[in-house]
Parts: C-alpha cells; sequence; structure tokens
C-alpha cells in the first residue's frame, strides 16, 4: 500500500544536559520517513531552501524515501526549530520556531502522490495539512499529528482536520490541553469524539497509549541506559506504526497493537543518537532482535490463583 508524508524537513539545533548539536538534519517528515522506509518506501512532500544540503537529501535517499516530492524553494531558508531538554530529557523548551520557506508553501500533490493509501499529516501548519487533504483521493488511512503551537494558535483549523482522519497522534500534555481533560483516557474519549477512532498519546520514556475504537493498549517504551536526543522520537513513533501497516496491510486491532510495538522500538532507536543517526543505518534484524527483546521484557502469565 503506498504511503505519502507531507511535513517538516528542517535544520534542528538541539541541546542536551552533555552536548549539543547546531543546523543538524532534522524535521517531522525526515524522522517518519527514515523510520517508515525500514518496512514501507514512504513518499515525502516537503519543501526546503537553497541552503539545503546535497548530502542530507542523500541520507533521506539512502534510507529509501522517494524524494520526489521535496520542493526547493529559490532564494529561502530551510525551516529551522531550536529546542533545549532539562536534566532528565523528558521536558524541553522551543528556543525558536523560523518558518522560512514553509510561510509560502503550498504544497501541489504529483498524481501519483494523491493516489496515496496511506496518509501521514506530520507536524506542520494544520492550514496545510487540510490542503493536502483536499488533494488526495481516497485514502485508506489517514493519520495527522500535531503540536501545542497549533492547538493554541490555530485551532479552528487544527479540528477542522481531526474532523477528517482516522487517527491522531499526540503528546500527553497536548492531549490534555486539547481537550481541557484531566485524564489521558478523557482526553481521548474527547479526540475521538472530534473524528479519529484511533488515538495515540505518547508519553515519552512512559511509553504510549492506543484508544482503538473498544481496543485500549498500553506500549511501554523500550528501557535504554542513556538516551542521547530525544528529538523526533514522535516523528519516528508514528513512521514505524504507519510503515509497518502500509506493508503488512492489515488494520485489525491485533496488528495494530503490533504497529504500536513496532513505534516504539524505532523510537527507541531515534532516542540513541542525534539527529537521524539513531535510525538512518538501522537493519530488519535490529528491529527484529529489539522486537523479541520487549516480548521477553513485557511477558506475563495467567494469574495462578
Ligand atoms: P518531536 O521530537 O517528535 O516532537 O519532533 C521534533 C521535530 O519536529 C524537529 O525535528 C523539528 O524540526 C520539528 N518541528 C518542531 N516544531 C515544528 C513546527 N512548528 N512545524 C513543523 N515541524 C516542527
Amino acid at each position: 500500500m503506498s504511503l505519502l508524508v507531507v511535513g517538516s524537513v528542517a535544520y534542528d539545533s538541539v541541546e542536551t544536559p552533555h552536548d549539543r548539536r547546531d543546523d543538524a538534519l532534522g524535521g517531522s517528515a525526515t524522522f517518519f520517513s527514515i523510520a517508515a522506509a525500514l518496512f514501507h518506501k514512504p513518499s515525502l512532500v516537503a519543501v526546503v531552501g537553497d541552503d539545503f544540503k546535497s548530502e542530507d537529501v542523500d541520507t533521506l535517499e539512502r534510507a529509501g524515501v522517494d524524494m520526489s516530492g521535496l520542493e526547493r524553494s529559490a532564494g529561502g531558508r530551510t525551516f529551522r526549530w531550536g529546542g533545549r531538554y532539562s536534566a532528565d530529557m523528558n521536558n524541553r523548551d522551543t528556543l525558536f520556531t523560523e518558518l522560512n520557506v514553509f510561510e509560502a508553501f503550498k504544497p501541489k500533490l504529483s498524481a501519483t502522490h494523491r493516489e496515496a493509501s496511506l496518509v501521514f499529516l506530520a507536524n506542520i501548519q494544520p492550514t496545510l495539512q487540510l490542503s493536502v487533504l483536499e488533494q488526495v483521493g481516497c485514502p485508506r488511512f489517514v493519520a495527522a499529528d500535531t503540536m501545542n503551537l497549533w492547538i493554541g494558535g490555530a485551532r479552528p483549523a487544527l479540528l477542522e482536520v481531526l474532523s477528517h482522519v482516522d487517527a491522531l497522534f499526540v503528546n500527553d500534555s497536548e492531549a490534555l490541553e486539547l481537550t481541557g481533560a484531566l485524564t489521558m483516557v478523557a482526553a481521548a474519549a474527547e479526540i475521538r469524539a472530534m473524528g479519529p477512532e484511533l488515538v495515540i498519546i505518547k508519553r515519552g520514556e512512559h511509553g504510549a497509549l492506543v484508544f482503538n475504537g473498544d481496543d485500549i493498549f498500553y506500549v511501554p517504551a523500550y528501557p535504554l541506559e542513556q538516551v542521547i536526543d530525544p528529538t523526533g522520537a514522535g516523528d519516528t513513533f508514528a513512521g514505524g506504526f504507519m510503515g509497518y501497516l502500509a506493508e503488512t496491510g492489515d488494520f485489525t486491532p491485533e496488528n495494530v497493537r503490533r504497529a504500536a510495538v513496532v513505534g516504539s522500538l524505532m523510537a527507541s532507536f531515534c532516542v540513541e543518537g542525534f539527529s537521524v543517526e539513531g535510525i538512518a543505518r538501522l537493519t530488519l534484524d535490529d528491529v527484529r532482535r529489539r522486537y523479541a527483546a520487549f516480548l521477553a521484557l513485557t511477558h506475563i502469565d495467567a494469574l495462578a490463583l
């Protein structure tokens, strides 16, 4: 099944308690598509400026991403984002967001991209997500991601997006902000009432909650000794999840659970390096080994009473 992602391709400047990187390859569509490509070739639609390096295009192509939808805006500067993490890496402050070429971006999907079966509207202005929705034909499955910037600043457009998608990926704090609810279960119910049948609430090192119709599933995060850089973990989760679904073509609740575990494991690889270092050279065997370790870690027998 063909898989399309529209989102940001960026240069990120990231500070952790131990280290920092300036202008490293990032962006919601970048992390998503590199993770997805391990399972199923995704097509990326985004815009960059003249300053975008050819070696970064190579990194995405080498990972197996179809880059025919990458637009280069002459005279423009690539989107930039800066963030600083707390000592325990569980919180971050956004230091700056420069939309640059995204301010005037009007995604134009090719005839092939319009036919996509699975579509991921990665974190980007909701108006751009809507313009993509208007162009796609009749996809089997559409998911979206968002962030506090749009929940607070572009709420009407975001609600319009939600009314048209099958799934929403969202952080726990954003889920509460979006709904005004006090618990994750209540927030998920309210989000489902806004449109998406499937709601995935990401909780960083505490894993993710998957609300899929009547099925509620908790997937822990794979425990790691050291986290280098959490940037992109959410997009990488979504990339693993949707790449796996696109490859298997199986949307049953059992397979959606497996997809969530794949997403969680991909996120664990992501945070083991800066930028895309943790995921760009992964193999399926790396994922299979971690999946087996995850099964051993979480296996439990029935109650012996
Ligand atoms: P995550 O850590 O999964 O929330 O994703 C971080 C990525 O999102 C970074 O690589 C940023 O470049 C990108 N990003 C941050 N803010 C925005 C925004 N307002 N629009 C689009 N992408 C963004």
